[in-house]
């Protein structure tokens, strides 16, 4: 052990066990009106960003998560123009979505105010670019007030939220995913983030179980995510259209050069088409939920 500052994950706690980083430097920390805040510079990782004892994005393997959670389902939905992103501070998966020359409009609802202020200063990679999009519209208010009340109507609705503890909890109750219905467009799709199915198959279980009560198809797609420990996440899928999920590459990729030819670092289209082919444990969950 050196004599850095170690910066316990306490997510696990429940089940055990805790991965520790050491802080190279904490570049800021802050209790917020809503969690507990820590950024700092990690030797593996680069930027780490935790909320509540949960590591919420790292600069190092951001990509993976948030190409994932745009692409997939702007691409599989195929002619989106409006997106809300539910939670989703770090701006890293709008500047993801931006990227899509279709979408006109991007709608960001984020409970806590001050992780986007502070993303300003330290993720200027992802706030600059989308604060300065016009297409780009912040809401600070409680996702599930938002969903409950607005007049908006969006094509693909994204639920970049924390774990379920603190704000985020309420992000993976039905009563939720019943007003993202209510705000998505006939054909639209919503995608969650669903934790990692060997630890939290409980978590995916309860939300695909919401998802089927209110939606012809509910399941989810896997990616690995280094800092995500535990192998696969898993990103809940949720639409009418049951066709979403089996596109051909060949039409992705058409639809992809169609959008901007954008460069990515884990998104492909075989790598869409192939996300949604479940190892049997996590296929064991979704069908029993
Ligand atoms: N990538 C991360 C992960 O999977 O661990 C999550 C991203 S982080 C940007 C999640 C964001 O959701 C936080 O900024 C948090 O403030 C926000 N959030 C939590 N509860 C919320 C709620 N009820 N309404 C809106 N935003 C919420």
């Amino acid at each position: 052990m050196s004599d850095k500052r170690w910066i316990p994950e306490t997510l696990f706690d429940d089940l055990g066990f805790r991965m520790t980083y050491a802080a190279e430097r904490v570049l800021f920390e802050e209790r917020t009106a809503h969690q507990d805040l820590v950024l700092f510079e990690h030797k593996t990782f680069g930027k780490m960003l935790m909320l509540d004892g949960a590591t919420q994005v790292t600069t190092r393997d951001e990509f993976v998560y948030h190409e994932m959670m745009s692409h997939v389902p702007i691409l599989a939905h195929g002619a989106a123009t409006r997106v809300l992103i539910v939670g989703g501070g770090d701006c890293g998966i709008a500047e993801e979505v931006l990227k899509h020359k279709g979408v006109a409009r991007l709608v960001q609802v984020e409970i806590d105010a001050s992780v986007v202020e502070f993303s300003k200063t330290h993720f200027p990679e992802f706030t600059g670019p989308v604060l300065a999009d016009p297409r780009f519209h912040l809401v600070i208010a409680d996702g599930m007030d938002f969903v409950a009340t607005t007049e908006e109507r969006f094509d693909v609705v994204i639920v970049d939220s924390t774990d379920p503890q603190g704000p985020g909890a309420v992000l993976f109750t039905r009563e939720f995913y019943a007003g993202c219905r209510r705000v998505m467009t006939p054909g639209g799709v919503m995608v969650t983030q669903n934790g990692v199915p060997f630890f939290q198959p409980e978590e995916l279980a309860t939300s695909v179980g919401h998802f089927r009560s209110l939606f012809a198809e509910g399941t989810c797609y896997v990616a690995a995510i280094p800092t995500y420990v535990g192998g696969h996440m898993a990103m809940g899928f949720a639409t009418d259209d049951l066709a979403l999920r089996q596109i051909e590459p060949a039409e992705l990729e058409r639809r992809w050069i169609a959008a901007g030819r954008f460069a990515t670092r884990y998104w492909t289209p075989e790598v869409q088409r192939a996300a949604f082919a479940l190892p049997r444990f996590i296929a064991d969950v979704v069908a029993a939920a």
